[in-house]
């Protein structure tokens, strides 16, 4: 079968502003330009995927109905953009669990390339988070890291005494689509 190219978003921070834990519907807020960004990977036979770690119901600040429902509604927004999310990819653990899916690990990825064709040679994650990028290294994908969220001072504070170095860093994930898709050459 053939294979195809695929992006791996992080949602908070990434997709939409990060204000902690999202923990109501009236506090989503998607970041200026993603709709059509993804819509520019997409155009070019790129599948895109989210994955997240959800630790906000496993630590009791709300249900996780409400992850569920705020990824509907990213879903929604983003499909009126004419934009397709192929599967949301959520870790639900809390940290203490030491499951094998909380990002670095790589078990979301790993179930996203059980049940769909991906070349893992055209494969990316972008996120805000070092974990991120770990996550990419891990699974042996290139690894973005955008300037929006967290990441302005991951990059600032945490990159410089880290041995994991991201293929590219990304003012937002504009400018990361950009960067995907001259390295993918189409
Ligand atoms: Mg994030
Ligand atoms: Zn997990």
């Amino acid at each position: 079968m053939l294979k195809f190219p695929a992006v791996f978003l992080d949602r908070d921070g990434t997709i939409n502003e990060e204000v902690g834990y999202l923990n109501h519907l009236t506090r989503l807020r998607l970041i200026k330009g993603v709709g059509k960004a993804l819509r520019a990977l997409q155009e070019r036979d790129v599948k895109l995927f989210v994955v997240t770690n959800q630790s906000g119901p496993a630590r009791g600040y709300f249900p996780k109905e409400l992850v569920e429902k705020i990824n509907a509604e990213i879903k929604r927004r983003l499909r009126r953009q004419g934009v397709v999310i192929e599967e949301f990819f959520v870790c639900l653990h809390h940290p203490d669990e030491d499951c094998s899916c909380r990002k670095p690990k790589t078990g979301l990825l790993e179930q996203a390339f059980a049940k769909y064709p991906i070349d893992k040679n055209r494969a990316y994650v972008v996120g805000d988070r070092l974990i991120d990028v770990e996550l990419a290294k891990n699974a042996g994908l290139k690894g973005i890291l955008v300037l929006t969220g967290y990441g302005r001072g991951e990059m600032e504070y945490v990159l410089p005494y880290k041995s994991i170095k991201p293929d590219y860093i990304a003012e937002d994930l504009v400018d990361a689509v950009k960067f995907i898709l001259t390295d993918l050459g189409v």
